[in-house]
């Protein structure tokens, strides 16, 4: 089972990866884990996706294909692997497509979790955090039982700034122009199967489920 995940900031994408690693044991690879555990152990590739990061610039493509590559051949990714936040570009994903076709595999599906924008803006902006013990709240969906205060400990609730309502929507809009065209390309092969992603969770995940069935 070869899956890709995707969906914009604050689809849930998260918390279905979690589900479907539990439902169907593959490995959730993010991009991020990937590059530091690469570097982690200290792989000639993960040296040099480092040198990169310490400056913070962006890891070059062919860094994080060689990267992907590596990890995709290990053991835990036998039986599948579960994607996310990669491929980014089209680039990327004709390079995934070598790198299956060099193993001898196929992509199975590319899972769109969909959430309307409005949507996500609401579920973005109401995010409150602990700045003393990091807890995460939610002013709709999971709210302390004090406002503003947080459970644990009491402390007074701050909004990142990354989650100001002009960040999210900017972040969202990026984020779109950037996904567009790599929807489109699995479109066209067929890999794409889009989920509403503005239900329950475990309804969303019963309609991932059933899309990994057909
Ligand atoms: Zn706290």
């Amino acid at each position: 089972m070869n899956l890709i995940l995707m969906g914009l900031p604050g689809a849930g994408k998260g918390t279905q990866a979690e589900k479907i690693n539990e439902a169907y044991h593959i490995p959730h690879i993010s991009t991020g884990d990937m590059l530091r555990s690469a570097i982690k152990d200290d792989t000639e590739l993960g040296r040099k996706a480092k040198t990169y990061m310490d400056e913070g610039a962006l890891v070059p493509d062919d860094v994080t294909i060689g990267i992907v590559d590596e990890r995709l051949k290990k053991d835990d990714c036998r039986e599948g692997f579960l994607l996310d936040g990669f491929p980014r570009t089209i680039a990327q994903a004709e390079a995934l497509e070598s790198i299956l076709k060099n193993m001898g595999r196929t992509l199975d599906k590319v899972l769109h979790v969909n959430v309307a924008e409005d949507q996500l803006i609401e579920r973005l902006t109401g995010r409150r955090i602990c700045p003393v013990c990091g807890a995460t709240y939610h002013v709709i969906y999971n709210p302390p039982e004090q406002a503003g205060l947080c459970d644990l400990d009491g402390s007074e609730l701050i909004q990142r700034e990354d989650d100001q309502a002009d960040t999210v929507k900017n972040r969202i809009d990026v984020n779109m122009k950037e996904t567009k065209p790599l929807l489109d390309f699995y479109n066209d092969k067929g890999y794409l199967v889009t989920v509403d992603g503005d239900q329950m969770i475990d309804h969303v995940f019963q309609d991932i489920q059933s899309a990994i069935k057909q």
